[in-house]
């Protein structure tokens, strides 16, 4: 059997049910999926993650800035306490066991924020020239723009190329880099599009989509870099 890789999950989304194309793409590079509930104690869901091989963080709404010590910009918006805080509790729980992680859109930020990093709480409001990472047209299978991926990052050993075309459906993105995190791929206007954790058997976590980019170079190398590392062979 493969490897249990649990999602984590948000309430429904009314814009349309796209925790489908989580799972779909874990299944498709050989894994099981085990979607994460939000709710539980923490010894409740401690027993759940010690019987999963890897973590995937999902996309979603913002996190609270509370939890890198900044104050509600007038920007910020829907946050939810409750994912916050597993998601954060999940992402430490990984990496301090060494258990193979890959963060999307939120994930990246999550992970960024779990480790003592901090976001920048809306591009548009805050970066002038910013490219725009938020279009409600390339949010799914379209390009939103290109990143580049730095030499020797365990991205660029998964994607095979220097340059990956990416959709984008964010409007905040990493401010200032936690320590012990690689800032792995950037977009044209600087803003971090993937980072990962050096010497982790596999921590990467990118900004934009990739089970929304099924066929696009890179994007199913993430998912089976995943699931490889978590394997049990
Ligand atoms: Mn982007």
């Amino acid at each position: 059997m493969g490897p249990l890789i649990g999602v984590t999950v948000e309430p429904p989304n009314p814009a349309g049910d796209l925790r489908g194309a989580y799972s779909e793409a874990v299944v498709e590079a050989d894994g099981v999926p085990i979607l994460l509930p939000l709710g539980l104690d923490i010894p409740a869901f401690r027993r759940l993650f010690e019987g999963l091989d890897a973590i995937l963080l999902t996309g979603g709404g913002d996190i609270a800035p509370e939890h890198y010590g900044e104050r509600p910009s007038p920007a910020l918006r829907e946050v939810d306490p409750g994912r916050d805080l597993l998601e954060i509790t999940l992402a430490r729980w990984a990496l301090e066991r060494d258990k193979p992680i890959l963060g999307i859109c939120r994930g990246l930020q999550v992970i960024n924020v779990a480790l003592g990093g901090t976001l920048i709480q809306d591009i548009a409001a805050e970066v002038p020239g910013a490219l725009p990472h938020d279009n409600p047209d390339t949010r799914g299978a379209e390009i939103a723009h290109r990143v580049e991926v730095e030499p020797g990052s365990a991205l660029r050993g998964l994607a095979r190329r220097a340059n990956l075309e990416t959709n984008s459906s964010h409007h905040q993105a990493v401010r200032r880099l936690a320590y012990g995190l690689a800032a792995v791929a950037r977009s044209g206007d600087g803003i971090v599009e993937a980072l990962e954790a050096p010497g982790h058997r596999y921590a990467v976590a990118v900004q934009w989509h990739p089970e929304r980019l099924p066929g696009r170079p890179g994007s199913r190398a993430l998912f089976a870099g995943l699931t490889r590392a978590a394997g049990r062979g």
